[in-house]
């Protein structure tokens, strides 16, 4: 399974719990493993607060920060920021499911990264179930 995610920036955090979620509703899964993995070279998936949205205003300034887009980068492309930022958040999640919910914490939620946009992103989903 995928979700496909429109984002509008170049640098941005999409809230995608309820979407990843409703797909548990869908499959009826109960208990397992939901497993969220991006595929892409300029893009991540990280969990984080959602309640505030400040806080993820504030992880993008910082990343924005740490990886600036001037510097002696070789890779011709342009994006090496975007790469540097994907590896520093990482590709995929690993969330339980109970009681077919996603066992996420009670100010957590799961965000699309997208550090080279905009573009039409995927967001694979593989549930493992029991
Ligand atoms: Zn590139």
């Amino acid at each position: 399974m995928q979700l496909t995610i429109k984002t509008h920036a170049q640098t941005e955090m999409i809230d995608v719990t309820d979407q990843v979620q409703r797909l548990l509703a869908d499959q009826g899964v109960r208990s397992g493993l939901c497993m969220l993995y991006v595929p892409h070279t300029t893009a991540a998936v990280t969990i984080n607060e959602s309640a505030d949205p400040s806080v993820r205003e504030d992880i993008l300034m910082v990343l924005n920060q740490m990886v600036p887009w001037k510097a002696p980068y070789r890779h011709l492309e342009g994006n090496s920021p975007a790469h540097v930022k994907a590896s520093l958040i990482g590709a995929s999640q690993l969330v339980r499911i109970d009681n077919g919910r996603l066992a996420l914490g009670t100010w957590q939620g799961i965000f699309f990264c997208e550090f080279d946009g905009p573009r039409t992103r995927k967001m694979e989903i593989t549930l493992i179930t029991g």
